[in-house]
């Protein structure tokens, strides 16, 4: 679903993805570890063309990623991304968040557009917040919220970059739950997250990435038990 291949990204000398190559099957969920500063965000934000590369190819769904224009937009519709920082619009209720782009990216009638919103809600367990502000919910809420909101697209792929990181520890669980379903639903998923107990738990692979490079690419079994450089090895002793 995902295919990258000699990728490589420099912000003016800093030299951010260094030959990446990277597979996401269909239906797979990978997780993306490592320390910060290693390039995990600018690896998701290649994916849906929110950063060019400077060498290399990316595919997804075996089109290569357009450049611009119409079929730009096609690529994030089919690319659903969610962010540490939610970004719901403030001045809008969380089914019109959720419904705002299948109104104006897939011209969907509005009854269909409100249904196929509050369906989602249904799915990730605020219905009852619908007709709210993004301000009124918890940050668990809206992060599901804005989960609901990328679903509504129906993309192909799902990123999510470190999602649950700004979030209060009591409503890291509920957010990752709704991954965990989507998972298990097989939804094909690229997620960076500190949250070691998705990755053993819902994680087909683990990709360890450090300073630019992917260093390790295993099964969660292999990663968490035995990870075979040092970079991984320190990194784990300081987040275990
Ligand atoms: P974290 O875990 O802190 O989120 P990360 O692994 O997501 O880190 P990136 O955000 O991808 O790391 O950043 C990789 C490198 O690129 C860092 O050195 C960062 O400072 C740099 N960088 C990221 N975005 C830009 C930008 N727009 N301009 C210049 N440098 C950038
Ligand atoms: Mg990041």
């Amino acid at each position: 679903m995902i295919r990258m291949a000699g990728v490589d990204k420099f912000f003016g000398p800093l030299h951010v993805l260094k030959d990446v190559a990277l597979e996401v099957p269909k239906g797979q969920v990978v997780v993306v570890l490592g320390p910060s500063g290693s390039g995990k965000s600018t690896l998701c934000r290649t994916i849906n063309r929110l950063e060019p590369v400077d060498k290399g190819t990316i595919e997804v769904d075996g089109q290569p990623l357009p450049a611009e224009g119409k079929d730009l937009a096609r690529l994030r519709a089919d690319v659903g991304m969610v962010f540490q920082s939610f970004n719901l619009f403030a001045h809008k209720s969380i089914v019109d968040n959720v419904m705002l782009a299948p109104l104006k990216v897939r011209k969907t009638p509005a009854a269909d557009a409100r249904k196929t919103a509050m369906e989602l809600l249904e799915r990730v367990g605020i219905a009852n917040q619908a007709e709210k502000y993004p301000a009124q919910l918890s940050g668990g809420q809206q992060q599901r919220a804005a989960i609901a909101r990328a679903l509504a697209m129906r993309p192909k792929v799902m990123l999510f970059d470190e999602p649950t990181s700004a979030l209060d520890p009591e409503m890291v669980q509920e957010v990752l739950d709704v991954m965990t379903t989507l998972a298990k639903e097989g939804m094909t998923m690229l997620v960076v997250t500190h949250e070691m107990g998705f990755a053993r738990k819902a994680a087909d692979r683990v990709v360890f990435m450090a300073d630019g490079e992917i260093v390790e690419d295993s099964t969660p079994e292999d990663f968490f038990s035995a990870p075979k450089s040092n970079r991984a090895k320190d990194f784990l002793g300081k987040i275990l």
